[in-house]
């Protein structure tokens, strides 16, 4: 039975875990799982190469990753700047940015999961640039690189791409984090980042997967029930930062994990996947230690983990799962994505 809280040291939060709970009756939704197979080109995708997208821009016909800004941008250069004073403490600020999407690969059907290493390599290379490239411009605090995943985090196109917001502030966990970092350097001269990997190995029970120079492992203090972190070994402020070796083993370590994720329920695994990079408004952040996070909203297949009173009404997590078992599932599980053995 685990039934205690988690002090999340990234977060600055506590972490209730309930596993004793996760079997309680449950008679609320549950998630369709959509089996149908898609095609590799699909004619109206707006993503698909040599279509036209809204706005009339064709996209050309593309071979490996494609960017653009995106047609619908949340932050852009169009954002109105001659904005009128709001009243008493109220503040606020032009919506200025870049918005971009990223398309993993031409083919309409392939997921990240069902890239090879090397195409998955080739991606990272793409976030390198696109992190460097954003980050350098003036106004641009921060890089955030997300794909939302599955038609329950509420993905209209299922054309396997991810989507970058360039803002002129620092996005709210990515400034707890880079906090917290900092601290804990200034209190301890370690990165914190580090001690969490140091305790991930003395304890060995929640590590997924690793190679020389990277990691996967589900956190002790994970909110979600298969909430991988992958991350290098070395500490890096961002993936811009990598050599190119640790970008080959990171992709790796990333292609193993997605199968594995795959494999678990014999279906496309749905998630938020974000990139934790420090930001880039010329401050120094060295006790920031570049991780991919994923945020899978399923607890169990088909069923959803709904965020309610204690999340979204008091701002901390109540799981339902120990972490250690959520590991060990994963651990388990093939190497070799279910659809090419059945293929
Ligand atoms: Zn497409
Ligand atoms: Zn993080």
């Amino acid at each position: 039975m685990l039934w205690e809280e988690r002090w999340h040291p990234l977060r600055e939060e506590w972490v209730i875990v309930a596993a004793h709970r996760q079997n309680r009756p449950w008679s609320g939704e549950v998630v369709q799982t959509p089996a149908k197979a898609l095609p590799a080109y699909v004619p109206d995708c707006y993503l698909c190469p040599g279509n036209m997208r809204v706005g009339g821009r064709r996209n050309p016909n593309y071979q490996q990753t494609f960017v653009f800004d995106n047609d619908h941008p949340c932050v852009g250069p169009d954002a109105p700047a001659d904005l009128e004073k709001p009243s008493g403490i109220y503040r606020h600020q032009p919506a200025q940015g870049i918005a971009r999407v990223v398309c993993y690969s031409p083919k309409h059907n392939l997921t990240l999961a069902e890239l090879t290493p090397a195409e998955i390599e080739v991606l990272l290379h793409t976030w390198q640039d696109q992190y460097r490239d954003l980050g350098a411009r003036p106004g641009i605090d921060h890089v955030l690189i997300f794909e939302n995943k599955g038609e329950v985090v509420g993905v209209s196109n299922p054309h396997p791409h991810c989507q970058i917001y360039a803002t002129n502030f620092v996005f709210k966990y990515i400034e707890t984090e880079a906090r917290a970092g900092q601290r804990h350097l200034a209190e301890t001269g370690r990165v914190l980042f580090q001690d969490i990997l140091a305790a991930e190995q003395a304890d060995q029970a929640r590590i997924i997967c690793q190679n020389d120079t990277a990691i996967a492992f589900i956190p002790y203090f994970a909110r979600y029930a298969y909430e991988v972190y992958i991350a290098p070994k070395a500490t890096h402020p961002s993936l811009a930062a990598l050599a190119d070796p640790e970008v080959r083993d990171l992709a790796q370590i990333l292609k193993r994990v997605l199968v594995k994720l795959d494999n678990l329920w014999q279906m496309s695994f749905p998630y938020v996947m974000v990139l934790h990079q420090a930001p880039t408004d010329g401050k120094t952040y060295d006790g920031f230690h570049f991780h991919i996070e994923f945020h899978p909203p399923l607890r169990k297949p088909n069923l959803l983990k709904y965020l309610a009173g204690p999340e979204i009404g008091g701002g901390n997590f109540l799981s339902d799962t120990a972490p250690e078992e959520k590991a060990a599932e994963l651990r388990a599980q093939a190497e070799v994505h279910y659809k090419s053995v059945q293929g």
